[in-house]
C-alpha cells in the first residue's frame, strides 16, 4: 500500500528513511540480538545512542559545552509547569507573550505554580492572527517566555527576539523545532515536544544554558527539578528510550539533508505551494493570519462555508491527503508541513486545492 500524504499536526509525518532504518533495526539492533526497546538504558550501547542524539542537537543548533540537552517525559505540557517552578524566583515576575492556545496554557501553569505573571504582549485582540512586534516587561522579570510557532493559529516568529541580557529568554519551539536556522545562543531555554518535527511522541527535548541553573529555586520535587536531569544525564529514571533513539535517527536525517539551511529551503518551498494556492484563489480560500507572520509549519485557512470545509477535508482524504482538519478549538482547515513532509505532498495539496475550487467555487 502507498503511504498517504500526512498533514497531521502532531504526532506527525516522519521521514521515510528513518522509518525504514528503524524497521531494519527493530528486531535485532546492530547484531545485538535485541531491539532498542528491550535494551537496558544503563548499557553502554544505549549510552552511545543517547550521547549521539544529545551531541546532534548541539551540532545542528551550533551550541557548545555551555548548554545542556535533556530528554524528558511529560511533553511540552510539563515544561509549562517546570519552567516557572524552577526559574520564577522569589520577588520576580514571569513574563509571557500570549500568541495563542499553547501560550495560554503556559501562562495558566505558571499561575497554578503560584507565580506572579505579567503578559508582556498579546495578540488576542485579533484572535491571535499575528505576532506582537513590541512588548512591555514588568518590573523584575524572571524571564520572557514566547511560543515561536503557534500550531493552532498558524503564526510564527520570524526573528529571535532581542531582550536585555538580564532577562532569560525561554521558548516553546514544539512545532518549529529544527525547522530553520536560528540564533540558538539567544535563548536560555528551549523546549519542544518531539512529536511535531523530530520524532514520535513521548519526549520533550530541552536545551538549557548552564548559567540559568545558577539562578533557580531550590527544594523542588525531584522529578520537576532541572538539576536532577542535568546531573543524571536525563537518566534519573528510565527515559523514553525508544523515542530518544528515533529522535537520533531524525537528527541524522536532518544533517544528511544538508542541515537547517536546506531544511528551511525545503520548508519554504512546501509552504509556498499552499500559500500560493490560497492567494491565487480570489478569496475562495482565506488565510487566517497576517501574511508577514505566516507559519512555515502550520498553514491555516478557511473556505466559504463549513459545509465546503467538511467536503474539502473528506475529498482530500479520498485523494490520499489526511490531517487537514483545523484544531477543534478554531475549526477551518490546517495543513501541517513539518520537516518530514515531502515536497510532492505539498504540491499535490496545492493542485487539489485548485481542482476543488474549480468544481465548487
Ligand atoms: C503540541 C504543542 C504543545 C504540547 O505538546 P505535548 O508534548 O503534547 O505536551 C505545546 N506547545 C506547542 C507550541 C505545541 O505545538
Amino acid at each position: 500500500m502507498e503511504r498517504v500524504h500526512n498533514f497531521n499536526a502532531g504526532p506527525a509525518v516522519l521521514p521515510e528513511e528513518v522509518l525504514r532504518e528503524a524497521q531494519a533495526d527493530l528486531f535485532n539492533y546492530k547484531g545485538m540480538g535485541l531491539s532498542v526497546m528491550e535494551m537496558s538504558h544503563r548499557s553502554k550501547e544505549y549510552q552511545a545512542i543517547i550521547d549521539e542524539t544529545n551531541a546532534a542537537v548541539k551540532r545542528i543548533y551550533g551550541l557548545d559545552e555551555n548548554y545542556e540537552v535533556l530528554f524528558l517525559h511529560g511533553g511540552a505540557s510539563l515544561q509549562f509547569l517546570m519552567v516557572p517552578m524552577n526559574f520564577a524566583t522569589q520577588g520576580k515576575i514571569a513574563n509571557y507573550i500570549n500568541t495563542g492556545q499553547w501560550s495560554k496554557k503556559a501562562i495558566s501553569e505558571a499561575k497554578k505554580a503560584g507565580k506572579p505573571v505579567h503578559v508582556a504582549a498579546t495578540s488576542e485582540d485579533r484572535n491571535f492572527s499575528y505576532i506582537p512586534k513590541t512588548w512591555i516587561f514588568s518590573e523584575h522579570p524572571a524571564y520572557l517566555h514566547i511560543t515561536t510557532n503557534n500550531t493552532i493559529f498558524g503564526t510564527e516568529w520570524k526573528i529571535d527576539p532581542d531582550v536585555p541580557k538580564s532577562v532569560p529568554l525561554i521558548a516553546d519551539m514544539s512545532s518549529n523545532f529544527m525547522s530553520k536556522p536560528i540564533d540558538a545562543r539567544k535563548y536560555d531555554l528551549i523546549y519542544a515536544g518531539a512529536q511535531k518535527n523530530v520524532g514520535p511522541a513521548g519526549c520533550a527535548v530541552v536545551i538549557l544554558k548552564k548559567s540559568l541553573l545558577e539562578q533557580m529555586n531550590t527544594n523542588l520535587p525531584t522529578m520537576l527539578d532541572y538539576n536532577t536531569h542535568v546531573n543524571n544525564g536525563s537518566m534519573y529514571n528510565t527515559p523514553p528510550t525508544f523515542t530518544i533513539y528515533m529522535i537520533g535517527l531524525v537528527l541524522k536525517w536532518i544533517e544528511d539533508f544538508g542541515g537547517l539551511k536546506m531544511i528551511e529551503q525545503n520548508n519554504i518551498a512546501k509552504a509556498k505551494y499552499i500559500y500560493d494556492a490560497i492567494d491565487a484563489s480570489n478569496g475562495f480560500y482565506k488565510g487566517t493570519v497576517d501574511k508577514e507572520d505566516r507559519s512555515l509549519m502550520n498553514i491555516t485557512f478557511r473556505l466559504p462555508s463549513e459545509d465546503l470545509e467538511n467536503q474539502f477535508i473528506s475529498e482530500a482524504k479520498k485523494n490520499g491527503m489526511i490531517g487537514l482538519k483545523g484544531h477543534r478549538d478554531v475549526g477551518g482547515c490546517r495543513a501541517s508541513t513539518y520537516n518530514a513532509l515531502p515536497l510532492p505532498a505539498a504540491h499535490a495539496l496545492s493542485q487539489f486545492m485548485v481542482d476543488f475550487q474549480q468544481k465548487n467555487g
